[in-house]
Protein backbone atom coordinates (compact mmCIF):
# COMPACT_ATOMS: atom_id res chain seq x y z
CA UNK A 1 0.00 0.00 0.00
CA UNK A 2 1.71 2.99 -1.41
CA UNK A 3 0.85 6.42 0.31
CA UNK A 4 2.09 9.70 -1.28
CA UNK A 5 2.90 12.13 1.62
CA UNK A 6 2.87 15.94 0.44
CA UNK A 7 3.25 17.62 3.91
CA UNK A 8 3.24 21.61 2.24
CA UNK A 9 3.62 24.67 4.14
CA UNK A 10 3.46 26.11 7.20
CA UNK A 11 1.67 23.57 9.96
CA UNK A 12 1.47 21.16 7.08
CA UNK A 13 4.90 19.47 7.98
CA UNK A 14 4.14 19.65 11.33
CA UNK A 15 0.45 18.26 11.20
CA UNK A 16 1.68 15.28 8.99
CA UNK A 17 4.42 14.64 11.23
CA UNK A 18 2.45 13.66 13.91
CA UNK A 19 -0.41 11.58 11.60
CA UNK A 20 2.94 9.61 10.30
CA UNK A 21 3.22 8.59 13.43
CA UNK A 22 0.11 7.71 14.29
CA UNK A 23 0.41 5.39 10.85
CA UNK A 24 3.70 3.72 11.73
CA UNK A 25 2.60 2.90 15.19
CA UNK A 26 -0.39 0.64 13.52
CA UNK A 27 1.88 -2.24 12.79
CA UNK A 28 0.76 -1.85 8.97
CA UNK A 29 3.10 -2.62 5.83
CA UNK A 30 2.85 0.75 4.53
CA UNK A 31 4.97 2.54 1.78
CA UNK A 32 4.99 5.83 2.48
CA UNK A 33 7.03 8.60 0.10
CA UNK A 34 7.45 12.41 0.73
CA UNK A 35 7.48 15.03 -1.57
CA UNK A 36 6.96 19.09 -2.00
CA UNK A 37 3.93 20.53 -2.85
CA UNK A 38 2.65 24.27 -2.51
CA UNK A 39 5.19 26.58 -1.64
CA UNK A 40 7.71 24.09 -0.61
CA UNK A 41 7.40 23.03 -4.55
CA UNK A 42 7.89 25.91 -5.73
CA UNK A 43 11.23 26.88 -3.68
CA UNK A 44 12.38 23.26 -4.60
CA UNK A 45 11.25 23.05 -8.58
CA UNK A 46 10.06 26.38 -9.49
CA UNK A 47 6.18 25.03 -9.38
CA UNK A 48 3.53 24.03 -6.65
CA UNK A 49 2.85 20.77 -8.13
CA UNK A 50 6.41 19.53 -9.30
CA UNK A 51 6.03 16.91 -12.05
CA UNK A 52 8.11 14.38 -9.72
CA UNK A 53 5.33 15.22 -7.01
CA UNK A 54 2.04 14.42 -9.57
CA UNK A 55 4.20 11.10 -10.57
CA UNK A 56 4.21 10.22 -7.11
CA UNK A 57 0.52 11.15 -6.48
CA UNK A 58 -0.67 9.44 -9.56
CA UNK A 59 1.22 5.65 -8.61
CA UNK A 60 -0.20 6.13 -4.99
CA UNK A 61 -3.07 4.19 -3.83
CA UNK A 62 -3.64 7.31 -1.80
CA UNK A 63 -2.17 10.72 -0.57
CA UNK A 64 -2.31 12.27 2.66
CA UNK A 65 -1.72 16.34 2.07
CA UNK A 66 -0.80 18.72 5.09
CA UNK A 67 -2.12 22.27 3.73
CA UNK A 68 -0.45 24.85 1.30
CA UNK A 69 -0.47 28.48 1.20
CA UNK A 70 2.05 31.65 2.75
CA UNK A 71 1.18 35.25 2.21
CA UNK A 72 4.53 35.65 0.52
CA UNK A 73 3.28 33.86 -2.43
CA UNK A 74 0.85 36.40 -3.10
CA UNK A 75 2.49 38.71 -5.38
CA UNK A 76 3.79 35.29 -7.94
CA UNK A 77 1.57 35.28 -10.89
CA UNK A 78 -1.45 33.11 -9.99
CA UNK A 79 -0.62 29.90 -11.86
CA UNK A 80 2.05 29.35 -9.50
CA UNK A 81 0.99 29.98 -6.02
CA UNK A 82 0.73 27.12 -3.73
CA UNK A 83 -2.95 26.77 -3.93
CA UNK A 84 -2.56 25.87 -7.61
CA UNK A 85 -1.35 22.93 -6.19
CA UNK A 86 -4.84 21.51 -5.01
CA UNK A 87 -6.94 22.63 -7.99
CA UNK A 88 -4.40 20.38 -10.11
CA UNK A 89 -4.18 17.48 -8.05
CA UNK A 90 -8.20 17.40 -7.94
CA UNK A 91 -8.03 17.81 -12.07
CA UNK A 92 -5.28 15.76 -12.99
CA UNK A 93 -6.57 12.57 -10.81
CA UNK A 94 -10.19 13.45 -11.09
CA UNK A 95 -11.09 13.84 -7.25
CA UNK A 96 -14.71 14.83 -7.77
CA UNK A 97 -16.27 13.61 -4.36
CA UNK A 98 -15.26 15.49 -1.63
CA UNK A 99 -16.56 14.00 2.11
CA UNK A 100 -16.83 16.35 4.58
CA UNK A 101 -17.59 15.15 7.63
CA UNK A 102 -18.61 17.48 10.49
CA UNK A 103 -19.00 15.69 13.58
CA UNK A 104 -18.38 16.82 17.23
CA UNK A 105 -17.39 15.25 19.72
CA UNK A 106 -18.65 15.24 23.67
CA UNK A 107 -15.92 16.32 25.14
CA UNK A 108 -15.91 19.63 23.08
CA UNK A 109 -19.97 20.49 23.16
CA UNK A 110 -18.33 23.78 24.62
CA UNK A 111 -15.80 25.25 22.36
CA UNK A 112 -18.90 25.14 20.00
CA UNK A 113 -20.44 28.97 18.99
CA UNK A 114 -23.69 27.27 19.14
CA UNK A 115 -25.82 26.27 22.39
CA UNK A 116 -24.91 22.41 23.58
CA UNK A 117 -28.49 21.28 22.93
CA UNK A 118 -28.56 22.49 19.33
CA UNK A 119 -25.24 20.57 18.27
CA UNK A 120 -24.55 17.96 21.48
CA UNK A 121 -24.37 14.59 19.55
CA UNK A 122 -24.22 16.53 15.78
CA UNK A 123 -22.93 14.00 12.92
CA UNK A 124 -23.50 15.12 9.22
CA UNK A 125 -21.49 14.37 6.28
CA UNK A 126 -21.35 16.95 3.63
CA UNK A 127 -21.04 15.73 -0.01
CA UNK A 128 -19.38 18.59 -2.39
CA UNK A 129 -19.20 17.80 -6.08
CA UNK A 130 -15.72 19.25 -6.85
CA UNK A 131 -14.58 19.36 -10.30
CA UNK A 132 -16.94 21.39 -11.79
CA UNK A 133 -19.53 24.35 -11.41
CA UNK A 134 -19.01 27.94 -11.78
CA UNK A 135 -15.14 27.41 -10.20
CA UNK A 136 -14.64 25.41 -13.63
CA UNK A 137 -17.08 26.79 -16.10
CA UNK A 138 -15.74 28.66 -18.93
CA UNK A 139 -16.04 31.32 -20.31
CA UNK A 140 -15.02 33.33 -17.50
CA UNK A 141 -13.05 36.85 -17.47
CA UNK A 142 -13.53 40.03 -17.57
CA UNK A 143 -15.26 42.52 -20.99
CA UNK A 144 -16.91 44.74 -22.06
CA UNK A 145 -20.66 44.44 -21.58
CA UNK A 146 -22.22 43.30 -24.50
CA UNK A 147 -25.69 44.33 -23.43
CA UNK A 148 -27.98 45.23 -20.70
CA UNK A 149 -27.92 48.60 -18.51
CA UNK A 150 -24.13 48.59 -18.21
CA UNK A 151 -23.48 47.67 -21.71
CA UNK A 152 -20.08 48.93 -22.84
CA UNK A 153 -19.05 48.96 -19.00
CA UNK A 154 -15.98 46.91 -18.03
CA UNK A 155 -17.78 43.29 -16.49
CA UNK A 156 -16.40 40.30 -14.51
CA UNK A 157 -18.41 37.14 -15.68
CA UNK A 158 -17.82 33.36 -14.41
CA UNK A 159 -19.52 30.35 -16.02
CA UNK A 160 -21.89 28.06 -13.98
CA UNK A 161 -22.59 24.61 -15.82
CA UNK A 162 -22.91 21.16 -15.04
CA UNK A 163 -22.95 18.23 -16.99
CA UNK A 164 -25.39 15.13 -16.48
CA UNK A 165 -22.89 12.61 -15.77
CA UNK A 166 -21.15 14.99 -13.64
CA UNK A 167 -24.39 15.06 -11.75
CA UNK A 168 -25.07 11.54 -12.02
CA UNK A 169 -21.54 10.43 -10.43
CA UNK A 170 -21.60 12.68 -7.41
CA UNK A 171 -25.54 11.85 -6.53
CA UNK A 172 -24.27 8.04 -7.04
CA UNK A 173 -21.52 8.80 -4.35
CA UNK A 174 -24.05 10.71 -1.87
CA UNK A 175 -26.51 7.89 -1.65
CA UNK A 176 -24.52 5.02 -1.40
CA UNK A 177 -22.66 7.27 1.74
CA UNK A 178 -26.54 7.75 2.99
CA UNK A 179 -27.07 4.04 2.54
CA UNK A 180 -23.76 3.55 5.03
CA UNK A 181 -25.14 6.40 7.34
CA UNK A 182 -28.84 6.86 8.55
CA UNK A 183 -30.55 6.45 5.25
CA UNK A 184 -31.54 9.96 4.67
CA UNK A 185 -29.85 12.58 1.82
CA UNK A 186 -30.89 16.31 1.48
CA UNK A 187 -29.85 17.42 -1.71
CA UNK A 188 -29.25 21.55 -1.86
CA UNK A 189 -29.73 23.72 -4.95
CA UNK A 190 -30.67 26.91 -6.04
CA UNK A 191 -33.34 26.09 -8.52
CA UNK A 192 -35.91 28.64 -7.45
CA UNK A 193 -33.50 30.77 -9.29
CA UNK A 194 -31.00 28.91 -11.29
CA UNK A 195 -31.32 26.46 -14.54
CA UNK A 196 -28.31 24.98 -13.86
CA UNK A 197 -29.70 24.01 -10.48
CA UNK A 198 -33.08 23.06 -11.50
CA UNK A 199 -31.22 20.62 -14.22
CA UNK A 200 -29.28 19.39 -10.90
CA UNK A 201 -32.38 18.79 -8.66
CA UNK A 202 -33.96 16.71 -11.78
CA UNK A 203 -31.14 14.79 -12.10
CA UNK A 204 -30.67 13.68 -8.20
CA UNK A 205 -34.49 12.99 -8.59
CA UNK A 206 -34.19 10.52 -11.30
CA UNK A 207 -31.25 9.14 -9.67
CA UNK A 208 -33.12 8.67 -6.30
CA UNK A 209 -35.13 5.66 -8.13
CA UNK A 210 -31.91 3.69 -7.90
CA UNK A 211 -32.27 4.32 -3.99
CA UNK A 212 -35.92 3.62 -3.06
CA UNK A 213 -34.33 2.71 0.60
CA UNK A 214 -32.73 6.35 1.21
CA UNK A 215 -35.19 9.43 2.03
CA UNK A 216 -34.22 12.31 -0.21
CA UNK A 217 -35.40 15.69 0.25
CA UNK A 218 -34.66 19.46 -1.58
CA UNK A 219 -33.42 22.42 0.17
CA UNK A 220 -32.52 25.90 -1.10
CA UNK A 221 -29.25 26.79 -0.42
CA UNK A 222 -30.08 29.98 1.27
CA UNK A 223 -32.38 27.85 3.96
CA UNK A 224 -30.07 25.22 3.88
CA UNK A 225 -27.17 28.01 5.49
CA UNK A 226 -30.06 28.69 7.77
CA UNK A 227 -30.73 25.42 8.94
CA UNK A 228 -27.30 24.31 9.48
CA UNK A 229 -27.44 26.83 12.19
CA UNK A 230 -30.57 26.50 13.57
CA UNK A 231 -30.97 23.08 13.65
CA UNK A 232 -28.08 20.91 12.25
CA UNK A 233 -28.98 17.71 13.77
CA UNK A 234 -32.23 17.75 11.68
CA UNK A 235 -29.45 16.43 8.32
CA UNK A 236 -27.50 13.40 7.75
CA UNK A 237 -25.61 13.48 4.45
CA UNK A 238 -25.83 16.74 2.12
CA UNK A 239 -24.93 16.33 -1.56
CA UNK A 240 -24.46 19.85 -3.28
CA UNK A 241 -22.83 21.73 -5.75
CA UNK A 242 -18.75 23.15 -6.05
CA UNK A 243 -19.83 26.62 -4.60
CA UNK A 244 -22.42 26.06 -2.37
CA UNK A 245 -20.58 22.67 -0.75
CA UNK A 246 -17.26 25.33 -0.27
CA UNK A 247 -19.77 27.97 1.81
CA UNK A 248 -21.84 25.38 3.81
CA UNK A 249 -18.82 23.19 5.00
CA UNK A 250 -17.07 25.90 6.49
CA UNK A 251 -20.15 26.76 8.45
CA UNK A 252 -20.51 22.79 9.25
CA UNK A 253 -16.95 22.89 10.74
CA UNK A 254 -17.36 26.00 12.70
CA UNK A 255 -20.17 24.03 14.72
CA UNK A 256 -17.67 21.15 15.56
CA UNK A 257 -15.88 24.10 17.44
CA UNK A 258 -12.23 24.45 15.59
CA UNK A 259 -11.88 24.03 12.24
CA UNK A 260 -8.39 22.24 13.65
CA UNK A 261 -10.91 18.98 14.06
CA UNK A 262 -11.78 18.73 10.68
CA UNK A 263 -11.12 15.59 8.08
CA UNK A 264 -11.81 15.86 5.01
CA UNK A 265 -11.38 13.36 1.90
CA UNK A 266 -11.47 13.77 -1.91
CA UNK A 267 -12.13 10.94 -4.02
CA UNK A 268 -12.56 9.93 -7.70
CA UNK A 269 -14.78 7.16 -9.16
CA UNK A 270 -12.57 4.28 -7.97
CA UNK A 271 -12.09 5.62 -4.14
CA UNK A 272 -8.38 6.70 -4.81
CA UNK A 273 -8.08 9.65 -2.98
CA UNK A 274 -6.73 12.48 -1.50
CA UNK A 275 -6.55 13.12 2.23
CA UNK A 276 -6.44 16.82 4.17
CA UNK A 277 -7.57 18.45 7.13
CA UNK A 278 -10.08 21.34 6.34
CA UNK A 279 -8.02 24.01 7.07
CA UNK A 280 -5.27 25.87 5.74
CA UNK A 281 -1.22 26.27 6.48
CA UNK A 282 -2.26 29.06 9.40
CA UNK A 283 0.79 30.57 8.52
CA UNK A 284 -0.08 32.56 11.97
CA UNK A 285 0.92 30.13 14.20
CA UNK A 286 3.14 28.40 12.13
CA UNK A 287 6.49 26.73 13.72
CA UNK A 288 5.20 27.21 16.92
CA UNK A 289 4.17 23.75 17.84
CA UNK A 290 0.54 24.77 18.59
CA UNK A 291 -1.11 23.16 15.91
CA UNK A 292 -4.30 21.02 16.12
CA UNK A 293 -3.00 17.72 14.49
CA UNK A 294 -6.54 15.39 15.17
CA UNK A 295 -7.87 16.67 11.60
CA UNK A 296 -4.91 15.41 9.92
CA UNK A 297 -4.74 12.56 12.10
CA UNK A 298 -8.36 11.68 11.98
CA UNK A 299 -8.19 12.25 7.78
CA UNK A 300 -5.42 9.36 8.11
CA UNK A 301 -8.27 7.41 9.67
CA UNK A 302 -10.67 8.40 6.34
CA UNK A 303 -7.55 7.28 3.86
CA UNK A 304 -8.01 3.35 5.80
CA UNK A 305 -11.29 3.19 5.26
CA UNK A 306 -12.19 4.88 2.01
CA UNK A 307 -8.91 3.78 -0.18
CA UNK A 308 -6.53 1.41 1.79
CA UNK A 309 -9.93 -0.83 2.88
CA UNK A 310 -8.75 -1.49 6.55
CA UNK A 311 -11.89 -0.28 8.52
CA UNK A 312 -10.94 -1.68 11.54
CA UNK A 313 -7.45 0.43 11.85
CA UNK A 314 -9.66 3.23 11.09
CA UNK A 315 -11.84 2.63 13.73
CA UNK A 316 -8.30 2.02 15.76
CA UNK A 317 -7.52 5.86 15.45
CA UNK A 318 -10.71 7.45 15.71
CA UNK A 319 -11.43 6.03 19.27
CA UNK A 320 -7.78 6.84 19.74
CA UNK A 321 -8.79 10.69 19.36
CA UNK A 322 -12.19 10.05 21.22
CA UNK A 323 -9.99 8.97 23.79
CA UNK A 324 -7.38 11.74 24.85
CA UNK A 325 -9.98 14.19 24.28
CA UNK A 326 -11.65 12.20 27.27
CA UNK A 327 -8.57 12.25 29.06
CA UNK A 328 -8.60 16.03 29.01
CA UNK A 329 -6.01 17.17 26.80
CA UNK A 330 -6.75 19.69 24.03
CA UNK A 331 -4.47 21.88 21.95
CA UNK A 332 -4.98 25.99 22.17
CA UNK A 333 -7.74 26.27 19.63
CA UNK A 334 -9.73 24.03 21.41
CA UNK A 335 -8.72 24.33 24.92
CA UNK A 336 -11.34 25.50 27.89
CA UNK A 337 -11.15 25.67 31.82
CA UNK A 338 -10.41 22.76 33.36
CA UNK A 339 -8.39 20.97 30.24
CA UNK A 340 -4.95 20.18 29.86
CA UNK A 341 -3.21 22.10 27.45
CA UNK A 342 -0.43 20.47 25.16
CA UNK A 343 1.32 21.39 21.87
CA UNK A 344 1.74 19.23 18.34
CA UNK A 345 3.21 16.91 19.21
CA UNK A 346 2.22 15.91 22.25
CA UNK A 347 -0.84 15.76 21.33
CA UNK A 348 0.47 12.85 18.17
CA UNK A 349 2.20 11.27 21.14
CA UNK A 350 -0.86 11.05 23.05
CA UNK A 351 -2.49 9.19 20.08
CA UNK A 352 -0.08 6.84 19.62
CA UNK A 353 -0.24 5.70 23.11
CA UNK A 354 -4.00 5.71 23.27
CA UNK A 355 -3.76 3.50 20.22
CA UNK A 356 -1.83 0.69 22.36
P1 LIG B 1 -6.37 28.70 7.77
O1 LIG B 1 -7.32 27.57 7.78
O2 LIG B 1 -4.96 28.38 7.46
O3 LIG B 1 -6.43 29.45 9.18
C1 LIG B 1 -7.60 30.07 9.68
C2 LIG B 1 -7.49 30.22 11.21
O4 LIG B 1 -7.64 28.93 11.80
C3 LIG B 1 -6.13 30.75 11.67
O5 LIG B 1 -6.33 31.59 12.78
C4 LIG B 1 -5.37 29.52 12.07
O6 LIG B 1 -4.40 29.75 13.09
C5 LIG B 1 -6.49 28.60 12.57
N1 LIG B 1 -6.17 27.20 12.34
C6 LIG B 1 -6.19 26.53 11.15
N2 LIG B 1 -5.82 25.27 11.31
C7 LIG B 1 -5.55 25.10 12.61
C8 LIG B 1 -5.10 23.99 13.40
N3 LIG B 1 -4.85 22.79 12.87
N4 LIG B 1 -4.91 24.19 14.72
C9 LIG B 1 -5.16 25.37 15.29
N5 LIG B 1 -5.59 26.46 14.61
C10 LIG B 1 -5.77 26.32 13.28
O7 LIG B 1 -6.93 29.77 6.72
P2 LIG B 1 -6.31 31.16 6.23
O8 LIG B 1 -5.57 31.82 7.35
O9 LIG B 1 -7.41 31.86 5.54
O10 LIG B 1 -5.27 30.73 5.10
C11 LIG B 1 -3.87 30.54 5.32
C12 LIG B 1 -3.24 29.99 4.06
O11 LIG B 1 -3.76 28.67 3.82
C13 LIG B 1 -3.56 30.77 2.79
O12 LIG B 1 -2.41 30.82 1.99
C14 LIG B 1 -4.66 29.97 2.14
O13 LIG B 1 -4.72 30.15 0.75
C15 LIG B 1 -4.26 28.58 2.49
N6 LIG B 1 -5.32 27.58 2.49
C16 LIG B 1 -4.96 26.33 2.10
C17 LIG B 1 -5.88 25.31 2.15
C18 LIG B 1 -5.41 23.92 1.79
O14 LIG B 1 -4.20 23.68 1.78
N7 LIG B 1 -6.32 22.98 1.49
C19 LIG B 1 -7.19 25.55 2.59
C20 LIG B 1 -7.53 26.83 3.02
C21 LIG B 1 -6.58 27.85 2.97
Amino acid sequence: MKIAILPGDGIGTEIIEEAVKVLNALGQPFDMESAPVGGAGYEAHGHPLPEGTLKLAKEADAILFGAVGDWKYDTLERSLRPEQAILGLRKHLTLFANFRPAILYPELVGASTLKPEVVSGLDILIVRELNGDIYFGQPRGVREAPDGLFKGAREGFDTMRYAEPEIRRIAHVAFQAARKRGKRLTSVDKANVLETFQFWKDIVTDVHKEYPDIELDHMYVDNAAMQLVRAPKKFDVIVTGNMFGDILSDAAAMLTGSIGMLPSASLDANSKGLYEPSHGSAPDIAGKGIANPLATILSAAMMLRFSLNLPAEADRIENAVKKVLAQGLRTPDIHEAGTTKVGTAEMGDAVVKALA
